[in-house]
């Protein structure tokens, strides 16, 4: 076991940037990094797996453990409930692992206020026509979805440039042109953290 504390990274990007790919890529490449399973009241998509994607929960079951406060963050996204488990975080950086938390901007917020000293990274669209193109490619959202998650990176985006207690919400912010040059940059971040 290690004696270090592992350190937080935190990655927000609107829904469709590339962020779950993003992630698969620095799981492989990095052992001591792992992600945060988090709990939503949303439906699996097809090729979801319970307790890998996402831990799947009802409403009741969701509000019952926002009550207990076993929930570092939690946030409304698309109308339906997204929360990272407090235990899940704090266990594996006692072990010494990194971890990895994939949210959106409402919860970033919510961490940075609780944990100023992790590591925040936005990953954003080259254009809001791309990422038009990349939701509808994905094709698990209606037209209707597509467009309320257009909008919500729109507010996203003003959120970023905006200063909270001084600072900026994000400490490095990457447009994701290309998957592969993006996720290069990430794991050059997250060796340069442990340096400093
Ligand atoms: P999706 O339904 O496409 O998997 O995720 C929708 C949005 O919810 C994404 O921006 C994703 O990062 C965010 N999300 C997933 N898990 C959490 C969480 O635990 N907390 C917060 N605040 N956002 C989350």
């Amino acid at each position: 076991m290690s004696n270090r504390t592992g350190k937080l990274f935190v990655i927000s990007a609107s829904s469709g940037t590339g962020k779950t790919t993003l992630a698969q890529a620095l799981l492989q490449n990095d052992k001591n990094l792992i992600q945060s399973i988090s709990y939503t009241t949303r439906q699996p998509r097809p090729n979801e797996i319970n307790g890998k994607d996402y831990f799947f929960v009802t409403k009741q079951q969701f509000f019952g453990m926002r009550e207990k406060g076993e929930f570092l963050e939690w946030a409304n996204v698309f109308g339906r409930y997204y929360g990272t488990s407090r235990t899940f975080v704090e266990m594996h950086q006692k072990l010494g692992k990194d971890v990895l938390l994939l949210i959106d901007v409402q919860g970033a917020k919510k961490v940075k206020k609780l944990m100023p000293g992790a590591i925040y990274i936005f990953l954003s669209p080259p254009s809001k026509e791309e990422l038009r193109r990349r939701l509808e490619k994905r094709g698990t959202e209606s037209k209707a979805e597509i467009a309320r998650r257009l909008k919500v990176a729109q507010q996203e985006l003003r959120e970023l440039n905006a200063m909270y207690d001084g600072r900026y919400l994000c400490d490095y912010r990457i447009v994701n042109r290309d998957i592969r040059k993006a996720t290069e940059i990430v794991k050059t971040i997250i060796s340069a953290e442990h340096l400093s």
